[in-house]
């Protein structure tokens, strides 16, 4: 009987592991179905630039995976019950559940809402698809001199408001933020951005916490009340609930803790990837929810999943955090290292040469995503049956 494979998300870490996992295992043993509720492959370290009214290549993930014999099924994942190995999904026919023996957990994450009043119904962001489009619809109505506040100091909050600034010229933008604009950067790297966020024109406001947001303004602690058209909400990630409410054992941030090789500690047969996992990196801290750390769990968790089937090695593969790339609009950004402390390392690398480091990243990010097996089918299977995959989009 085949052993069924279900990838949850087709995201960084998902749309990897998918098709390594058909890379490496015979198709005559397994099974491999990827469920995501966009057709479309979401480049979402490029959602900013959506927002802001930039074009993104467009990747079905029909064309993704032709070829490749992975079952790519279109819709949302509404609850899982690892107790009966059993997924709920939805679409626009209504709902169904999906067996397997092996899940593979890699739902990502999006915008961090922190329980503050009013963001919901009136705050933008740009940690989904929709959600930056429906921004970009916004700033498309702004007459000259709207203003957009951008809320959060940290890597999107800087790329956000840099993207829209250098965008869309005619309009006012600001950043509000709790603590200090990059104070997490070396000194260099700060110098740098405090720079670049003053040619472009943008009010910072540190030591700001907003409160409250309404229709027209963004209310700080100590009542300020900071007038908005946009209100962009950019305090960090938080993952869906659909985990803890499943049983499987999660963080108090709803992240799965998952052992060094990615399997749930409380279920085995569940692997988990990319931004959904609470995993201790080599320098003994949390591994950030980031593209590089979705690469480097998704490596360990197809590793694991493939030892733990077929009885090969497991190799230990580096879980590290290496430091960030932040782009400051197209022509600008900045590559800050960190030490094995995670602290920002003195230098950094700044203006057009990072930039192009990080769009080439991007770049080959997308690519290599949208290549899952590098345009080839498993060698393995042409071996065994002397016939090519095909994708098989499944039905309701
Ligand atoms: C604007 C922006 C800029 C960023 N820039 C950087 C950067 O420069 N460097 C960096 O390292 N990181 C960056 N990040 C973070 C990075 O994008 C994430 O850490 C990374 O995408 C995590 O990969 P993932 O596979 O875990 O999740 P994702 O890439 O988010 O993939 C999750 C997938 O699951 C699908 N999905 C989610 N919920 C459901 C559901 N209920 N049912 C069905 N499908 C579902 C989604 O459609 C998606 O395809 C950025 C993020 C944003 C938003």
């Amino acid at each position: 009987m085949l052993h069924r494979i279900v990838v949850l998300g087709a995201g960084y870490a998902g749309a990897f592991c998918a098709g390594y996992l058909a890379r490496q295992l015979h198709s005559d043993d397994f099974e491999i179905t990827v469920v995501d509720a966009e057709p479309d492959f979401v480049e979402r370290l490029r959602l900013h630039q959506l927002a802001a009214g930039q074009d993104l290549p467009h990747r079905p993930l029909r064309e993704v995976f032709a070829g490749t014999g992975i079952r790519l099924r279109l819709a949302r994942v509404t609850a899982i019950d690892p107790g009966h190995r059993t997924v709920t999904v939805a679409d626009g026919e209504g709902e169904d559940q999906i067996a397997y023996d092996t899940l593979l957990y890699t739902l990502g994450s999006t915008a961090a809402r922190h329980g503050v009043a009013g963001v919901d119904e009136h705050a933008f962001h740009v940690a989904a698809r929709p959600a930056a489009l429906r921004l970009r619809a916004r700033l498309d109505e702004l007459d000259e001199g709207g203003l957009v506040w951008v809320v959060g100091g940290n890597l999107t909050a800087i790329e956000a408001a840099t993207e829209i600034a250098e965008s869309r010229p005619g309009l006012r933008v600001g950043l509000a933020t709790s603590g200090e604009l990059g104070g997490w950067l070396g000194p260099k790297a700060r110098r740098h951005l405090l720079r670049a966020v003053d040619r472009f024109g943008i009010t910072v406001h540190e030591h700001t916490t907003i409160e409250r947001v309404e229709r027209a303004a963004a209310i700080a602690a100590d009542g300020t009340a900071l007038v908005s058209d946009a209100t962009v909400w950019a305090a960090g990630f938080a993952v869906p609930p659909i985990a803890a409410a499943g049983g499987l054992e999660v963080m108090a941030d709803g992240r799965i803790t998952v052992d060094r090789q990615m399997r749930s500690v409380s279920h085995p047969d569940v692997y988990v990837a990319g931004d959904s996992a609470f995993v201790i990196g080599d320098n003994g801290r949390p591994l950030p929810m980031s593209c590089a750390s979705a690469g480097y769990t998704g490596l360990q968790a197809t590793a694991a999943i493939i030892g733990d089937r077929t009885g090969r090695t497991i190799k230990a593969h580096a879980l590290s955090y290496v430091g960030n790339h932040i782009s400051l609009g197209r022509k600008d950004g900045i590559f800050q290292l960190v030490d094995s402390d995670a602290r920002a390392k003195p230098g950094a690398l700044c203006g057009r040469s990072a930039a192009r480091v990080k769009s080439a990243i991007v770049a080959t990010s997308g690519w290599a995503i949208s290549h899952p097996t590098f345009g080839k089918p498993s060698h393995k299977y042409r071996a065994a049956t002397g016939r090519e995959r095909s994708t098989a989009l499944v039905a309701g």
